[in-house]
């Protein structure tokens, strides 16, 4: 029997949860200082960009792939546990092409996309023109349409991950901040928060721009840029477009993502902070300038009323790729999965996995517990 107790409670730290807990040999305790998915988890759209990313072949493709398999299974695996649907729009994602000098390179993905087993359609102006009317298409050579890939909201996600491990065994603590580490040796012996010690075999420190300080803590250095986005959301008159047909839209990555109910989500802004700023602050040109961008490839959106505005901070990695899961060196009993910057809800199943297998291997290694 194994005591985990996994730092954060976001979609990753969720993600982790879950899959352990299915294993009964271990106890799972998730500590998360605020609620779950108040993090960056709580500021995405939930675009799974898989098939349609230009990623083809190495580990960053390699987790997009295993979360896209992993997704197929977990979303009824979900819905079976908690007794309701994690909303999600498996309609694909289009995305509109501007330069007709990318088309090689789209074509290119394409034939490959078909070596690997998955389809990504380019579409004519005018193929896309009649799929999706709304669209102004005078700029546009053509449109990617990658049926496979989904979009999953993220918060609906996160409580469904943490509510099935729960009924699994696991327990989550909130309003619990981990404050530092019981240590001996080159073990963790417990997780302390300011009211209580939890015993631990394994330490997961899933804290997504919180994992720096709790790295710190230990001796690692992992230096993560809060890169800060934003969004909106349109309350349309009528459904946009073709009712039955409501992909999300992707134009110079400025994402269009039909949330149900004339409801859309427009997302997001990519903001880099100044050298040193851990808490930076939205900027509404910025705010303005994606707003105008969606306006431009979907006029119709100018007839909508904005009924909220939000903005969330990434975690990105400095000096090494996203994400970060891995050992915490020093440290026999200790994991870092952290780090994903643009694509946590994507990577959080093969996360998951990965921290499996990792688990699995350090467990059954010379050093092991
Ligand atoms: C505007 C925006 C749009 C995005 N869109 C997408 C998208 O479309 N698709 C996609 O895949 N990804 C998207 N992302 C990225 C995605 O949101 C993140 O990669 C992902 O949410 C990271 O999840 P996480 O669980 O690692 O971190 P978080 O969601 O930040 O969770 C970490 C948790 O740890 C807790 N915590 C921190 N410190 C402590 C501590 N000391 N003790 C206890 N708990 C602690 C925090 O309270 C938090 O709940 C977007 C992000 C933003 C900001």
């Amino acid at each position: 029997m194994a005591r985990i107790v996994i730092v954060g409670c976001g979609v990753v730290g969720a993600a982790i949860a879950y899959e352990l807990s299915r294993q009964p040999q271990h106890t799972i305790t998730v500590l998360e200082r605020q609620q779950p998915a108040q993090g960056a988890t709580g500021a995405a759209l939930g675009i799974a960009m898989g098939v349609i990313s230009h990623k083809v072949k190495g580990r960053n493709w390699r987790l997009r792939e295993a979360s896209l398999r992993r997704y197929a299974t977990l979303l009824p695996e979900l819905a079976a546990l908690t007794g309701k649907p994690v909303p999600h729009n498996s309609q694909g994602i289009l995305s509109l092409c501007f330069d007709e000098a990318m088309l090689p390179r789209w074509r290119s993905l394409q034939a490959i996309r078909q070596r690997q087993g998955w389809s990504l359609e380019i579409w004519t102006p005018d193929a896309v023109a009649a799929a999706c009317p709304h669209l102004r298409l005078d700029q546009v050579m053509a449109g990617i349409y990658s049926p496979q890939d989904l979009q999953i909201a993220p918060q609906a996600l996160t409580q469904a991950l943490i509510e099935a491990a729960q009924s699994q065994g696991a327990e989550l603590h909130t309003e619990a901040a981990v404050v530092g580490f019981e240590r001996q040796g080159d073990r963790l012996l417990a997780v302390k928060t300011a009211v209580q010690d939890y015993p631990a075999d394994w330490v997961m420190i899933t804290a997504g721009l919180g994992s720096e300080g709790l790295a710190a803590e230990l001796g690692q250095n992992l230096p993560l840029m809060p890169v800060l986005g934003q969004g909106l959301r349109v309350k349309m008159p009528e459904p946009l477009g073709n009712a039955d047909f409501q992909p999300v839209i992707n134009g110079d990555d400025v994402h269009l993502v039909p949330l149900g109910d004339r409801l859309y989500g427009v997302a997001a802004t990519v903001e880099f902070p100044p050298e040193g700023e851990r808490s930076p602050l939205p900027e509404a040109a910025a705010l303005d300038t994606l707003w105008q961008a969606a306006i431009a490839y979907c006029p119709a959106l100018a007839t909508g009323a904005i009924v909220s505005t939000w903005y969330g901070l990434r975690p990105r990695p400095q000096g090494q790729a996203a994400p970060v899961i891995q050992p915490i060196a020093g440290w026999r009993n200790a994991l870092l999965a952290t780090g994903h910057y643009r694509n946590g809800v994507l990577l959080a199943p093969a996360t998951a996995q990965q921290v499996d297998q990792l688990l699995q291997t350090l467990s059954d290694g010379p050093n092991s517990n």
